[in-house]
């Protein structure tokens, strides 16, 4: 009998949005990288824009 309440428990990312990681900007397109931050790695989204952005500071 224990119903799941519906509408309540909305999550951001139905509807194949996801959030940028850096911008925090709604997008349909990501980019999954992979950023190091210390000795460890981690698993983002970004956005076209950012992902542009991260691909030149990669080059230098
Ligand atoms: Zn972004």
């Amino acid at each position: 009998m224990a119903k799941q309440e519906q509408g309540t428990n909305l999550r951001e990312e139905s509807e194949m949005e996801y959030t940028c990681y850096y911008c925090e900007h709604k997008t349909d397109k990501v980019h999954h990288v992979t950023l190091y931050e210390k000795d460890r790695e981690h698993d983002e989204l970004l956005c076209p824009e950012c992902y542009s952005e991260w691909l030149a500071s990669l080059k230098g």
